[in-house]
Protein backbone atom coordinates (compact mmCIF):
# COMPACT_ATOMS: atom_id res chain seq x y z
CA UNK A 1 0.00 0.00 0.00
CA UNK A 2 1.04 3.44 -0.80
CA UNK A 3 2.36 5.44 2.10
CA UNK A 4 2.42 9.04 0.37
CA UNK A 5 -1.33 9.66 -0.63
CA UNK A 6 -2.70 12.47 1.27
CA UNK A 7 -5.18 12.92 3.53
CA UNK A 8 -8.62 13.90 3.73
CA UNK A 9 -8.26 17.05 5.18
CA UNK A 10 -5.60 17.77 2.77
CA UNK A 11 -7.60 16.80 -0.09
CA UNK A 12 -10.67 18.79 0.41
CA UNK A 13 -8.23 21.83 1.32
CA UNK A 14 -6.73 21.02 -1.87
CA UNK A 15 -10.47 21.20 -3.70
CA UNK A 16 -10.99 24.37 -2.15
CA UNK A 17 -7.87 26.10 -2.83
CA UNK A 18 -8.51 24.43 -6.56
CA UNK A 19 -12.42 26.15 -6.56
CA UNK A 20 -10.46 29.36 -5.61
CA UNK A 21 -8.54 29.64 -8.98
CA UNK A 22 -12.28 30.46 -10.58
CA UNK A 23 -12.21 33.24 -8.96
CA UNK A 24 -11.80 36.39 -10.94
CA UNK A 25 -11.24 38.92 -8.36
CA UNK A 26 -8.13 39.93 -8.89
CA UNK A 27 -6.73 40.63 -5.43
CA UNK A 28 -8.62 38.04 -3.21
CA UNK A 29 -9.62 34.04 -4.29
CA UNK A 30 -11.21 32.10 -1.88
CA UNK A 31 -12.43 28.54 -2.47
CA UNK A 32 -14.72 26.68 0.08
CA UNK A 33 -15.99 22.71 0.04
CA UNK A 34 -18.43 21.34 1.79
CA UNK A 35 -18.38 17.49 2.80
CA UNK A 36 -20.23 15.19 4.95
CA UNK A 37 -19.16 13.15 8.11
CA UNK A 38 -18.77 10.55 4.99
CA UNK A 39 -16.01 12.58 3.25
CA UNK A 40 -18.25 13.19 0.71
CA UNK A 41 -18.52 15.90 -0.74
CA UNK A 42 -21.74 17.97 -1.01
CA UNK A 43 -20.55 21.39 -2.78
CA UNK A 44 -18.08 24.01 -3.54
CA UNK A 45 -17.63 27.64 -4.01
CA UNK A 46 -15.28 30.57 -4.81
CA UNK A 47 -15.78 34.18 -4.82
CA UNK A 48 -17.43 36.07 -7.89
CA UNK A 49 -20.30 38.07 -8.33
CA UNK A 50 -23.92 37.36 -8.94
CA UNK A 51 -25.24 36.27 -12.36
CA UNK A 52 -26.22 39.33 -14.15
CA UNK A 53 -24.28 41.77 -12.43
CA UNK A 54 -20.40 40.59 -14.10
CA UNK A 55 -20.45 43.19 -16.28
CA UNK A 56 -21.69 46.03 -13.54
CA UNK A 57 -19.11 44.53 -10.96
CA UNK A 58 -16.67 43.25 -13.36
CA UNK A 59 -13.69 45.95 -12.74
CA UNK A 60 -13.90 44.81 -8.82
CA UNK A 61 -12.27 47.73 -7.65
CA UNK A 62 -11.78 48.24 -3.98
CA UNK A 63 -11.67 52.00 -4.37
CA UNK A 64 -14.12 54.92 -4.75
CA UNK A 65 -17.66 55.10 -3.91
CA UNK A 66 -19.10 52.08 -2.17
CA UNK A 67 -21.53 51.08 -5.18
CA UNK A 68 -18.61 50.98 -7.29
CA UNK A 69 -16.45 49.20 -5.75
CA UNK A 70 -16.78 45.22 -5.53
CA UNK A 71 -18.02 44.96 -2.24
CA UNK A 72 -21.84 45.21 -2.25
CA UNK A 73 -21.92 42.89 -4.87
CA UNK A 74 -19.40 40.05 -4.34
CA UNK A 75 -20.69 36.64 -3.52
CA UNK A 76 -18.05 35.11 -0.94
CA UNK A 77 -16.78 31.12 -1.57
CA UNK A 78 -18.69 29.77 1.48
CA UNK A 79 -22.12 31.86 0.81
CA UNK A 80 -21.87 30.24 -2.47
CA UNK A 81 -20.86 27.07 -1.82
CA UNK A 82 -23.65 26.88 0.66
CA UNK A 83 -25.96 28.04 -1.88
CA UNK A 84 -24.90 25.79 -4.85
CA UNK A 85 -25.44 22.40 -2.26
CA UNK A 86 -28.23 20.28 -3.85
CA UNK A 87 -28.55 19.00 -0.28
CA UNK A 88 -28.76 20.24 3.10
CA UNK A 89 -25.97 20.99 4.20
CA UNK A 90 -26.38 20.58 8.13
CA UNK A 91 -23.71 18.88 10.12
CA UNK A 92 -21.02 19.12 7.66
CA UNK A 93 -17.98 20.53 7.64
CA UNK A 94 -16.88 23.39 5.43
CA UNK A 95 -12.78 23.96 4.08
CA UNK A 96 -12.29 27.15 3.34
CA UNK A 97 -8.95 29.05 1.78
CA UNK A 98 -9.36 31.94 4.27
CA UNK A 99 -10.95 32.66 7.70
CA UNK A 100 -14.99 33.53 7.15
CA UNK A 101 -15.86 36.83 7.61
CA UNK A 102 -19.36 38.03 9.67
CA UNK A 103 -21.28 37.77 6.45
CA UNK A 104 -20.25 33.97 6.00
CA UNK A 105 -20.32 33.03 9.69
CA UNK A 106 -23.90 33.64 9.72
CA UNK A 107 -24.88 31.76 6.92
CA UNK A 108 -22.42 29.08 8.12
CA UNK A 109 -24.64 28.89 11.63
CA UNK A 110 -27.65 29.20 9.96
CA UNK A 111 -27.18 26.70 7.29
CA UNK A 112 -26.25 23.99 9.96
CA UNK A 113 -22.83 23.43 9.35
CA UNK A 114 -20.95 22.19 12.31
CA UNK A 115 -17.16 22.19 11.54
CA UNK A 116 -15.26 25.19 10.03
CA UNK A 117 -11.44 24.29 8.84
CA UNK A 118 -9.43 27.32 7.40
CA UNK A 119 -6.45 27.71 5.99
CA UNK A 120 -5.42 31.42 6.58
CA UNK A 121 -5.98 34.04 8.96
CA UNK A 122 -7.52 36.75 7.93
CA UNK A 123 -7.06 39.94 10.28
CA UNK A 124 -9.75 42.83 10.91
CA UNK A 125 -13.48 43.54 12.65
CA UNK A 126 -15.03 41.17 10.22
CA UNK A 127 -12.95 38.19 11.32
CA UNK A 128 -13.31 39.19 14.83
CA UNK A 129 -17.08 39.48 14.90
CA UNK A 130 -17.06 35.97 12.94
CA UNK A 131 -15.20 34.20 15.55
CA UNK A 132 -17.87 35.60 18.50
CA UNK A 133 -20.73 34.12 16.29
CA UNK A 134 -18.93 31.21 15.21
CA UNK A 135 -17.90 30.20 18.93
CA UNK A 136 -21.57 31.44 20.36
CA UNK A 137 -23.10 28.83 17.83
CA UNK A 138 -20.87 25.95 19.28
CA UNK A 139 -19.09 25.45 15.77
CA UNK A 140 -15.47 24.39 15.26
CA UNK A 141 -12.91 25.87 13.93
CA UNK A 142 -9.77 25.07 13.00
CA UNK A 143 -6.47 26.71 11.34
CA UNK A 144 -5.50 23.57 8.88
CA UNK A 145 -2.17 21.92 9.31
CA UNK A 146 -1.26 20.37 6.11
CA UNK A 147 1.01 17.21 5.30
CA UNK A 148 1.47 18.03 2.44
CA UNK A 149 2.70 21.72 1.73
CA UNK A 150 2.36 21.74 -1.80
CA UNK A 151 0.59 19.52 -4.05
CA UNK A 152 1.30 19.34 -7.99
CA UNK A 153 -1.62 18.71 -10.41
CA UNK A 154 -0.30 17.93 -14.03
CA UNK A 155 -3.04 18.63 -16.82
ZN1 LIG B 1 -17.44 36.06 3.76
Amino acid sequence: MRKDYISWEDYFMAIASLSAMRSKDPVTQVGACIVDRDHKIVSVGYNGMPYGTEDISANWSKDGKWEDTKYPYVCHAELNAILNSPRSVKGCIIYVTHHPCNECAKAIVQSGISEVIFNNDKEGKESDVAKIILDNANIKVKKHRADFKNIGIRL
